[in-house]
C-alpha cells in the first residue's frame, strides 16, 4: 500500500492567523517582551497543565541558551581549575556539549544504558567514584523524551555535593512512573525546548523548570542581564527572554499538548507491535514524549544503514539517524572533551534509525513505513 509522502518531522505550532484578537491585545498593550503579561500567563499555564501546579518555571528564547544559563547558575561558586568537568552522555544532541563549553567547562562523556539509551547508572557511579572531585555538574539527557529516574541525581548531590541540570529538550508530554509530568518536584533545573519540531512548538523557545522558586527567580534575573534589582546586575547575565508573540503561540499550543502526546504514544505502540523483531528503547516512565521513533538495526545490518535509508527515501519516507555520529565522534568536540570508553554508545549510535512519528499520521501510514522499512532491511542484509 502507498500512502504518499511521509515527512520525517511534523510541526505543532499554533496558527498565528487564528489569534488575531490576542495579537491586537499585545499591540494595544505595547508590551512585546520582558516577561510581559502573556508570558506570565504561559508560565502559569505550563505549571498547572504540565506539572500539576507544583514548582516554577521561566521561559527562555531557546533550550540551548536555557542549558547554558542553568549550567552557569548551578556552578556559580565552582572553581573551574579545580572542577573542569561536566559529566554527560555522548549520545545526545550537539547543543548539550556546546552549552557545557559556553559555560566554561569540559564535557566528560559517560556511556549509556543498553536498554533505555540514557546515561548509565553504572557508568556514572564508576566515573564519580574516581573523579567526583573534578566534576562541577552532572548533566543527564532524558533521551528521546524518556522519563529517566531523577532520584539518583538527588542522591549524588547528597553524596558528592554535585548539582544536576537535566536536558529535557524533547520531553514535553512525557510522564514519570507516578503519571506526573516529567520533572515534577525536582529541585534542580530541567530545560525543555519549544522549538518548532518539538511536541509543542513556538518556533524558537523553551523554559526552565524547577521545584525551587528561588532558583527560578535567579535564573529569570540571569536571563534579563543579571538584574536582580532595577538595571543593577548582581549575577551572571545574558538576554534569554521570550517575546510575547512566542508566549502566545505556546499558550495556545499547550491546549493540544495532552491530546497530541496521547496520539503519539499510541502510534509509538503501533511501531513496536508492527516491528516485533527490532529493538526499541525501553520506556522508563508511564509515557515517553516522541519527536520521532528511534529503532535499532540488528548488528549485522548496521553497516548497511545508509543504503536502507536511501531505499526509504526512494519510497518518499523521511528518516534520520539521531544521534549518529554521537558527540565523541564529532570533530569539534574531540579536542574539547574527555571521554571514557563508550562501547554501548558506539553500538547503539551505529545502528540507530529515526522513523517519522507525527501526530497527524494514521495507523495506515505507520503500517506503510514499517512495511517499507522491513523490505529495505531485507534487501540490504539478511
Ligand atoms: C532540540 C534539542 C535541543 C535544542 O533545543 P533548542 O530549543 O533548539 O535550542 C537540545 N538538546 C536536545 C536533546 C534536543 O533534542
Amino acid at each position: 500500500m502507498r500512502v504518499g509522502q511521509v515527512p520525517f518531522l511534523e510541526t505543532n505550532v499554533a496558527q498565528l492567523s487564528g489569534l488575531l484578537r490576542e495579537i491586537n491585545e499585545i499591540e494595544e498593550s505595547g508590551i512585546y517582551s520582558n516577561y510581559g503579561p502573556v508570558n506570565t500567563k504561559f508560565e502559569s499555564a505550563l505549571i498547572s497543565t504540565v506539572f500539576g501546579g507544583v514548582g516554577s518555571c521561566v521561559t527562555v528564547c531557546n533550550a540551548t541558551i536555557g542549558l547554558m544559563i542553568a549550567l552557569k547558575y548551578v556552578t556559580r561558586h565552582v572553581d573551574r581549575s579545580q572542577k573542569p568537568y561536566v559529566l554527560m552522555p555522548s549520545f545526545t544532541f550537539a547543543a548539550a556539549a556546546h552549552a557545557v563549553i559556553w559555560a566554561g567547562f569540559t564535557p566528560l562523556f559517560a556511556d549509556i544504558d543498553p536498554q533505555s539509551w540514557t546515561m548509565s547508572a553504572e557508568s556514572e557511579a564508576q566515573i564519580l567514584a574516581s573523579q567526583a572531585s573534578k566534576i562541577a555538574a552532572i548533566f543527564p539527557y532524558a533521551a528521546f523524551g524518556n522519563a529517566i529516574d531523577l532520584g539518583r541525581y538527588i542522591d549524588f548531590y547528597e553524596s558528592y555535593g554535585i548539582p544536576t541540570v537535566v536536558d529535557a529538550a524533547s520531553s514535553l508530554g512525557s510522564l514519570n512512573l507516578a503519571g506526573h509530568g516529567f520533572g515534577t518536584g525536582f529541585p534542580f533545573p530541567i530545560v525543555f525546548s519549544l522549538h518548532a519540531t518539538k511536541a509543542l512548538g513556538v518556533g524558537e523557545g523553551g523554559f526552565i523548570y524547577s521545584d525551587d522558586a528561588g532558583m527560578i527567580q535567579q535564573l529569570r534575573a540571569m536571563g534579563n542581564f543579571g538584574f536582580e534589582r532595577p538595571r543593577h546586575a548582581t549575577i551572571d547575565g545574558i538576554n534569554s527572554k521570550m517575546p510575547e508573540i512566542s508566549a502566545l503561540l505556546g499558550l495556545d499550543g499547550l491546549k493540544r499538548l495532552e491530546a497530541i502526546s496521547r496520539k503519539k504514544d499510541e502510534l509509538a505502540q503501533m511501531y513496536r507491535d508492527c516491528l516485533p523483531d527490532f529493538t526499541f528503547q525501553t520506556v522508563l516512565g508511564r509515557r515517553s514524549a516522541y519527536q520521532f521513533m528511534p529503532v535499532l538495526l540488528p548488528e549485522r545490518g548496521a553497516s548497511r544503514r545508509d543504503q536502507v535509508l536511501a531505499r526509504m527515501k526512494d519510497s518518499q519516507i523521511g528518516t534520520a539517524t539521531y544521534f549518529s555520529p554521537h558527540l565523541a565522534e564529532q570533530k569539534y568536540f574531540v579536542p574539547r572533551a574527555e571521554t571514557t570508553s563508550l562501547p554501548v554508545t558506539d553500538r547503539i549510535a551505529s545502528g540507530v534509525v529515526s522513523l517519522p512519528l507525527g501526530h497527524r499520521m494514521t495507523s495506515d501510514t505507520i503500517q506503510f513505513v514499517c512495511d517499507e522499512f522491513r523490505r529495505s532491511c531485507q534487501q540490504e542484509f539478511n
